[in-house]
């Protein structure tokens, strides 16, 4: 990897912070014990060492250590509160509500439940890439056991009304869980105080390692419960069983620290540098900010680039910056982000979209260099688009009919 990457895609994946290396280092050789051996000091090493992590991941969100069950993974967090309130309460009623912009690891595991029964309902979002809370009420059921709404979207940064619909699901008696994982750790996440039952999010991309995660399951007011999804020794108070990846857990707990002391003046930093950005890409013409800009992530910008095909872009700078574009490549075609077009975007708006995601590592100088690296290959890419010239010369493109192939 070249050293001069600037990297621009925090939202798949953050670095993981020195100092959290640092504390996880004692856990692979010189405290090598497992958390569930109680024999001997090996074991009540490990145990202590796991007690405290899950403090500091308690600590961060408020909650109590109690409810936080460790897992591999928000993916396996996502599947875990799920299907494990689906098989729990299913004698109450069938009925899931998501929202189509949600994370594949929840919008896949509703297709699988719906093969096996469930009743689901996906909202839509409005333009601006939040769910309207009329439709979340009216789509209230009395079998209706879960709702299912992520706290910051990946794609966008968008932030959906957490608390309205904590109000909403409290007052109509059905769970509450979010996909939290972009907003644990990088802005103020509190599930108690936003009637929020069941949470899910992962160490990496909270600077902590991957293959570590957590499921805030709700004891009191109400107590919640969740059938297993993987059986075994019992770990995780019955609810996920397997040896606790202690040193991963040791590590997420140091990062969960780290995010509680430092969230506030990351938050700060990253949102001039974000805002920074997308003034300096926003300078070109025929560019859009996607979702709303009020309730969106400190550090991330989504931006259209219109007339540009967001691959093509994206290989001007591949060997320079690291980052995500609307287009994901599937065995056969280029499809379109299914968040960007639910949110209404035009295939071509969807296509041409980059993801810019900061980090606690990005700097002034990366910023500007992206500015100048991407207003460089959106400038080049037009130069040689005959759609482009088009545009240029006062055509109107809604007008045109393309040829069907
Ligand atoms: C990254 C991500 C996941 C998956 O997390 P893993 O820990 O990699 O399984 C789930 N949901 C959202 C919103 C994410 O951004």
């Amino acid at each position: 990897m070249s050293k001069r990457m600037i990297y621009l895609d925090n939202n798949a994946t953050t670095p993981c912070d020195p100092r959290v290396v640092e504390a996880m280092l004692p856990y692979f050789y010189e405290n090598p014990g497992n958390a569930a051996s109680r024999s001997h000091p090996f074991g009540w090493v490990a145990e202590e060492a796991v007690d405290y992590a899950r403090e500091q991941v308690a600590q961060l969100i408020h909650v109590d250590p109690k409810e936080v069950i460790f897992t591999s993974g928000a993916t396996e967090g996502d599947n875990l509160a799920i299907k494990g309130v689906y098989e729990m309460y299913k004698r109450k009623g069938n009925h899931i509500i998501t929202v189509r912009t949600e994370h594949k690891a929840v919008l896949d595991t509703c297709d699988h439940l719906e093969k096996m029964g469930a009743e689901i309902t996906y909202l839509d979002v409005q333009n601006d890439g939040r769910i309207n809370l009329a439709d979340l009420e009216a789509a209230i059921k009395p079998t209706t056991i879960l709702v299912s709404v992520m706290w910051a979207n990946n794609e966008t940064g968008v932030i959906q009304p957490m608390t309205e619909i904590g109000e909403i699901c409290n007052r109509k008696g059905v769970l509450f869980f979010s996909d939290a994982t972009q907003a644990v750790g990088k802005i103020p996440v509190d599930p108690k105080a936003t009637g929020v039952h069941l949470m899910a999010f992962t160490a990496h991309k909270m600077y902590g390692p991957k293959g570590v995660g957590a499921l805030y399951v709700s004891r009191k007011n109400p107590r919640v419960k969740v059938t297993a999804q993987i059986d075994g020794g019992g770990h995780e108070r019955g609810m996920r069983s397997g040896t606790l990846n202690v040193p991963g857990i040791v590590g997420f707990g140091k990062a969960a620290e780290l995010a509680r002391l430092e969230m506030a003046q990351d938050a700060e930093r990253l949102s001039k540098l974000r805002d920074r950005l997308q003034e300096g890409l926003m300078a070109l013409e025929e560019t859009v900010v996607n979702g709303n800009e009020a309730y969106r992530m400190p550090h991330v910008a989504n931006i259209s680039f219109k007339h540009v095909e967001g691959e093509g872009l994206m290989m001007t700078f591949n060997q320079t910056i690291a980052l995500s574009s609307g287009s994901a490549c599937t065995s056969a075609s280029l499809e379109p982000s299914y968040v960007l077009v639910a949110m209404g975007l035009g295939d071509d708006l969807a296509h041409s979209s980059l993801r810019l995601s900061l980090g606690r590592f990005s700097t002034p100088e990366d910023v500007e260099e992206a500015i100048t690296l991407i207003s460089n290959g959106v400038n080049h890419m037009r130069e040689l688009s005959p759609i482009w010239e088009m545009y240029k010369e006062g055509v109107d493109l809604s007008k045109i009919e393309w040829s069907e192939h």
